[in-house]
C-alpha cells in the first residue's frame, strides 16, 4: 500500500468540515514524502541538501496556488503570506521539512502542511483573518548536518553567531560556507535573515508527538505547556586496563564499574529536582573493549532536559544557554554530593 492509501485507510469523510480537508492534507503529505523517501520507507532530507530544497520548492508551489505572497529569506526560510483585514503584527505558523537520517514523514511536514491547510480552508470559505497570517518553513531545525540545529529560526530572531557557524564542518567534512553555497546561500545571507520581532504577534506549531503519552491515552492532540531545554554532557572515566585473568579483584581500577555507578545515579537525578525532568545515558564507549581486558577508559554521554528551570519556572527559548550551565552544574553538584 502506498503512503497516501495508508494515510487514508479508515478515513471518515465526516472529518472533512469547515473547509479543512483530510484528503487534500493526506495528498500533500504523501507528495512531500516522495522527496527523500528511503528504501526502508523512512525520510532522508538533511538540512541544506537538495532534498530539503526540493521539499521547500514543492510547498512554495502550493503556497502560490493558494494565492499567497511567497518568499525565501537569506537563511533559506520560506514564508507564504496572507494579508489580514488590518495591518497588524503577523501570526506565524509552520515547522520544518529537514529530517534526521531515517526520520519520520510527519516530523516537520505536518506543521507546515497543517498551516497550509488552514489557508486552503479559509480560501474555500472566502474568509480573510483580521491579522496577516504567514506559513513558515524554518531551515535546518533538526541539526543533523552540523550537529547543531535551529539555524533558520536563530537567524529569524537575530541570534545567529556567524563566526561560530563558519567554523562548523558537516558529517561529510564540508565547510559551513561550502554547504550553504550548494543551496544558493552564504553566511552573510543567513545573518541577514533577521526579522523585526515586534511585527510578530504569535507563533503556533503543530508537531507530531515524540513521546507516546497522547497515543497511549487515545487522545488526538494536546497543547504543550513548555519547551524542554536539552543539555549534553560528555564524561570520561579513566582507570587502568589490565588482564582479566591476572589482576586480583582488590587491585583493579575498572573504569566501567565506576561508570556504571554513575549511570545508576543519573537515573535517580531528575526526580530530585523536577517531576518533568528526564536524563539519559545513551552512548557508551569502552576501551579497549575486549572480552578478557579490564576496561581502562569509558567515555559516556548524558542527555538531560526539562521544561522547567530548577523544577519551577517555565522556560523561554532564550534562556537555553543559561539553562545549560544551570543543568550541567546542578547535575554535577548532585552527583558529587551523592
Ligand atoms: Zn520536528
Amino acid at each position: 500500500m502506498n503512503f497516501y492509501d495508508q494515510l487514508m485507510n479508515g478515513y471518515n469523510d465526516e472529518w472533512t468540515h469547515s473547509g479543512v480537508n483530510g484528503e487534500r492534507l493526506a495528498h500533500r503529505l504523501a507528495e512531500l514524502a516522495k522527496t527523500g523517501w528511503t528504501e526502508e520507507g523512512g525520510c532522508l532530507r538533511i538540512a541544506f541538501s537538495q532534498e530539503e530544497l526540493a521539499a521547500k520548492k514543492l510547498v512554495m508551489q502550493w503556497m502560490e496556488e493558494e494565492g499567497l505572497e511567497v518568499e525565501m529569506d537569506g537563511a533559506g526560510n520560506v514564508f507564504g503570506r496572507l494579508e489580514g483585514q488590518e495591518d497588524l503584527p503577523v501570526v506565524l505558523s509552520g515547522s520544518h521539512v529537514d529530517s534526521v537520517p531515517h526520520g519520520g514523514h510527519f516530523d516537520g511536514p505536518l506543521g507546515v502542511l497543517s498551516a497550509l491547510e488552514v489557508v486552503s480552508a479559509w480560501r474555500e470559505q472566502g474568509y480573510q483573518p483580521k491579522r496577516p497570517f504567514e506559513i513558515v518553513i524554518f531551515s535546518d531545525e533538526e541539526g543533523a548536518r552540523f550537529n547543531g540545529g535551529l539555524t533558520g529560526s536563530q537567524a529569524f530572531v537575530g541570534e545567529i553567531d556567524s563566526e561560530k557557524e563558519r567554523k562548523r564542518v558537516d558529517y561529510e567534512g564540508r565547510s559551513y560556507e561550502e554547504v550553504l553555497k550548494g543551496v544558493g546561500l552564504t553566511p552573510e545571507s543567513v545573518a541577514s535573515a533577521k526579522r523585526d520581532l515586534d511585527q510578530v504577534h504569535a507563533f503556533i506549531e503543530v508537531h507530531i508527538e515524540q513521546g507516546k503519552r497522547l497515543e497511549k491515552a487515545g487522545l488526538p492532540a494536546g497543547v504543550v505547556t513548555g519547551i524542554a531545554g536539552p543539555t549534553w554532557l560528555k564524561v570520561v572515566f579513566t582507570g587502568a586496563a589490565g588482564h582479566a585473568g591476572n589482576t586480583p579483584m582488590n587491585d583493579r581500577q575498572d573504569a566501567l564499574v565506576a561508570a556504571s555507578d554513575f549511570i545508576q545515579k543519573v537515573k535517580d537525578f531528575p526526580p530530585q529536582v523536577s517531576d518533568s525532568g528526564v536524563a539519559t545515558v545513551g552512548k557508551l564507549e569502552v576501551k579497549p573493549n575486549g572480552v578478557n581486558v579490564i576496561p581502562g577508559e569509558v567515555e559516556l554521554t548524558v542527555d538531560i532536559r526539562d521544561i522547567k528551570k530548577n523544577g519551577k519556572m517555565p522556560l523561554s527559548v532564550q534562556s537555553k544557554s543559561v539553562l545549560k550551565l544551570l543543568q550541567a552544574s546542578t547535575i554535577l553538584k548532585w552527583i558529587l554530593m551523592n
